[in-house]
């Protein structure tokens, strides 16, 4: 019998990619197949490409924020992009992300830059009939930003410091208004400051250069990769202030011994943050679903797979909106 194939975008190395003919997934019996609607391309997915990731195995399809109409019964879902085990300590606390064998979609697993994928039935997020697929790709990123906040409860109108305006840091700034805290954003380029002011304004939220913020802050994320960033979200915290590690800094140095003893001699709170759990993307959604107009200002690109290859680099230097590609 003749295998069914598929186009996908399928990474082979370091900045080694195609798009190419691959066969069609098959589900298994917990298993349904998607045809994939959209896929939100992000500098993780730059990441794998350019230089590699900690959780990647190839070859591999990357993709880990999509979204897909199952084939037999028309339904479109969002999707957690992860198959976990279901049974152990951090599944059951509704932890999936720290599964300790949990398979990532577009790390250890097929991803989403594919015309279909095989997704498990725990992972499927119903869509409402009104959310498009476009918008709903922001579920994934947005329930990292959940996540975070999740993870150490801040008071009401706690102020937090948001270092980078780049997509994250916007989807940080709009997840922190929504839960009541006090965002400001900073970066260090003035043209992303710039820009980040259209999407900030319905919400009140500032955006400054970050050489003009001197004043202390009781709270700091940091969503860019750059060590200064973290060395300097320690540097502007109150004693007793929270600091949150959302972005890793692998693989652009170290911080420096006297920022890290800055959480010894402040009593710094301190919280780590990797990827999301499914109910975190579902309480994306729902926010998604309160500021669609607002939120469809991050979504300026569409392309098909084939265009990936040009997109990636431009990503991997920063971008200030959401790629989408429809395969
Ligand atoms: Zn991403
Ligand atoms: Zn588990």
């Amino acid at each position: 019998m003749k295998t069914e194939t598929m186009r996908a975008f399928l990474v082979t190395g370091t900045r080694q990619a195609d798009v190419a003919n691959v066969p069609v997934p098959s589900a298994a019996s917990d298993e349904v197949l998607l045809r994939v609607l959209a896929c939100g391309l992000c500098k993780t997915d730059a990441k794998i490409f350019m230089s590699g990731h900690r959780d990647l195995l190839l070859p591999r399809i990357p993709g880990h924020e999509l979204v897909g109409m199952d084939l037999q019964s028309g339904r479109r879902y969002a999707v957690f992009p992860g198959k976990t085990c279901g049974v152990c300590s951090y599944c059951n606390a509704g932890a999936q992300n720290l599964c300790p064998s949990v398979e990532i979609f577009g790390f250890s697993r097929e991803g989403g830059l594919a015309e279909k994928i095989a997704v498990p039935k725990s992972s499927l997020i119903p869509l409402a009939p009104d959310i498009s697929p476009e918008l709903a790709t922001l579920a994934e990123p947005l329930g990292c930003c959940v996540n975070a906040f999740s993870q150490m409860a801040l008071p009401p109108r706690t102020d937090i410091l948001i270092f980078g305006a780049g997509v994250m840091g916007l989807l940080l700034a709009f997840a922190a208004h929504k839960m009541n805290l006090c965002p400001v954003l900073c970066d260090i380029d003035p043209d992303r400051i710039k820009t980040s002011r259209a999407f900030l304004q319905p919400f009140s939220i500032p955006s400054f250069l970050r050489k003009d913020i001197s004043y202390p802050v009781s709270a700091a994320i940091t969503a860019t990769s750059a060590p200064d960033a973290a060395e300097d979200a320690l540097s502007l915290l109150k004693p007793g202030g929270a600091y949150f590690h959302f972005s890793g800094i692998g693989h652009r140095g170290n911080l420096s011994g006297k920022s890290f003893d800055q959480i010894h001699y402040k009593q710094l709170k301190v919280c780590g943050a990797y990827g999301c759990a499914k109910i975190h993307m579902e309480t994306a959604l729902k926010w998604i679903a309160s500021s669609p107009d607002e939120l469809s200002r991050l979504l300026k690109t569409r392309f098909s797979l084939s265009r990936i290859p040009e997109i990636l680099p431009i990503l991997w230097q920063g971008s200030g909106y959401r790629h989408i590609v429809q395969p």
